[in-house]
């Protein structure tokens, strides 16, 4: 027996590109929430998920 990972189930073709907004003074960015904002130094909890209209 073999016990190789040759089964990776992934998510193919739905390529999901998320970005966060800053709730407090508005900064993006994309992917994944920073630690902190650079901005206004608020913590991750203040992001919010937003849409990348037309993509
Ligand atoms: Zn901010």
């Amino acid at each position: 027996m073999t016990e190789g990972n040759g089964g990776q189930n992934g998510r193919q073709g739905e390529y999901v590109t998320l970005n966060w907004g800053c709730t407090r003074c508005g900064y993006r960015v994309e992917g994944a929430p920073p630690e902190q904002c650079p901005e206004c130094g608020a913590g991750k909890e203040d992001f919010d998920e937003v849409p990348i209209p037309g993509f």
